[in-house]
């Protein structure tokens, strides 16, 4: 069997960044094989500038979105952004097709591997099918007054039969899935809970502070959402709470759940989650590096947060209460690229105290931990076939405003 052997200034393994004497041995595949000192290593050794790591995950992207690329204007808000997608209609399946393909061929050239993608329709499935990334397809529901709920249910498990059924990858890698708090009825949260094999969920989480006010008192601009839609709403009771924890009830404890956005999580969240027996362990030495034992997964995807809103979620709070944060792109409706390393940016940008081992670790074993995919992906353990990418342009291994991943394998 041929191996391939690389070495880099480092080698972040997945969970451990590792200096330049480490050097990262695959089969041709890319099937990790072992990490081995230069001494040990011998010849053949392909020498690479920059950071090697494992392929990245997107745990949240709409690739069935990807014609709207360009076409929604910037920094409106929630409300306004989420009118100008649901105005983008009639465009032909040969564009729509085209730019499916095109979003994921972007995606490979910039190291991601794994993409949990929502879907509201079939459109991506046949690219899907061509093996090129691993995916977790998330079918996602739609219906705020309780009267659709059945009927809406019913079309996503048509759906979801149709991913069981056509999509290549075992039948766990499809899910039904809510798509927010203000815009899933409790009759449909659950009927979403209890479908059988439901293992690993995602809800749009507390993307506004304006969701929390609706979920919280029944007002606020998410109401001049139902009303440009002609929905009564007048069944809608305020619940006195705020979102999430008015909506994590409706998950069972045992089921991954990841959380996208959280723009407007706080304190009191966390409060209410640990009433909820969510174990968010406080991190007292955030030097040390907890995994705690939760299912709950924070995906922050702050380029798109960004665009929508041009506000970002308290990323810090996040880290005090030991959140498992993941990393996702969104669509291109709402970011001008699909590319895990331009958020891991971003977000460098903003909070310069977080290190580039840590966020390394959200865009990769925490993403496949995330999506249940850490047998294949996520890390260079032996036997998994995680890609291996070339980090470049950094500076004593912190990522910089130029820094570009490049797939090698
Ligand atoms: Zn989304």
């Amino acid at each position: 069997m041929a191996y391939r052997k690389f070495k880099a200034d480092f080698l972040f393994t997945g969970n451990e960044m590792l200096d330049g004497n480490a050097v990262l041995v695959t089969g041709e595949n890319g099937i990790v094989q072992t990490i081995l000192s230069l001494g040990e290593a011998g010849d053949d050794i392909e020498i690479l500038n920059g950071i090697i790591s494992p392929g990245f995950v997107n745990c949240h992207c709409h690739l069935e979105l990807s014609h709207m690329k360009g076409l929604i204007p910037e920094k409106t808000g929630l409300v306004d952004f989420l009118l100008s997608v649901i105005k983008q209609r009639n465009f032909s399946a040969d564009i729509i097709q085209q730019s499916i393909a095109d979003a994921e061929k972007k995606m490979i050239e910039n190291g991601i591997v794994a993409v949990g993608d929502i879907c509201n329709t079939t459109d991506t499935l046949s690219q899907k099918n061509q093996g090129n990334l691993y995916y977790h397809n998330f079918i996602e529901t739609i219906g705020f007054p309780e009267t659709v709920a059945e009927q809406r249910f019913q079309g996503s498990v048509e759906i979801f039969n149709q991913f069981a059924q056509q999509y290549s990858l075992p039948i766990e890698s499809n899910s039904i899935v809510p798509h927010a708090p203000y815009s899933v009825s409790k009759k449909l949260f659950g009927l979403i809970a209890n479908f059988p094999g439901n293992h690993v969920l995602t809800i749009h989480n507390q993307e506004s502070e304006e969701e929390n006010k609706f979920i919280k008192s029944g007002d606020g601009d998410l109401t001049r959402l139902y009303k440009s839609l002609g929905l009564d709403i007048s069944f809608f009771k305020p619940t006195g709470k705020r979102s999430l924890e008015n909506h994590l009830p409706h998950f069972y404890k045992n089921r991954s759940l990841i959380l996208v956005h959280n723009v407007a999580t706080n304190e009191e969240d966390f409060v209410a989650m640990k009433d909820e027996g969510w174990s968010m362990t406080e991190n007292t030495n955030p030097t040390i590096d907890h995994r705690p034992s939760t299912n709950l997964f924070f995906c922050l995807c702050p380029n798109a947060n960004k665009y929508i809103s041009g506000t970002l979620p308290d990323i810090d709070l996040l880290i005090k209460h030991n959140c498992k944060i993941v990393i996702g792109t969104d669509s291109l409706s709402s970011n001008h690229q699909l590319d895990i390393l331009e958020e891991l940016k971003t977000i460098q940008q903003n909070f310069p105290h977080i290190e580039t081992k840590t966020l390394l670790q959200w865009a990769t074993l925490n993403g496949a931990d995330a999506l249940q995919l850490n047998d294949v992906v996520g890390s260079f353990e032996k036997g998994k076939q995680p890609g291996v990418v070339l980090i470049e342009n950094v500076i004593d291994g912190k990522l910089t405003g130029q820094s570009k991943a490049k797939r090698i394998i």
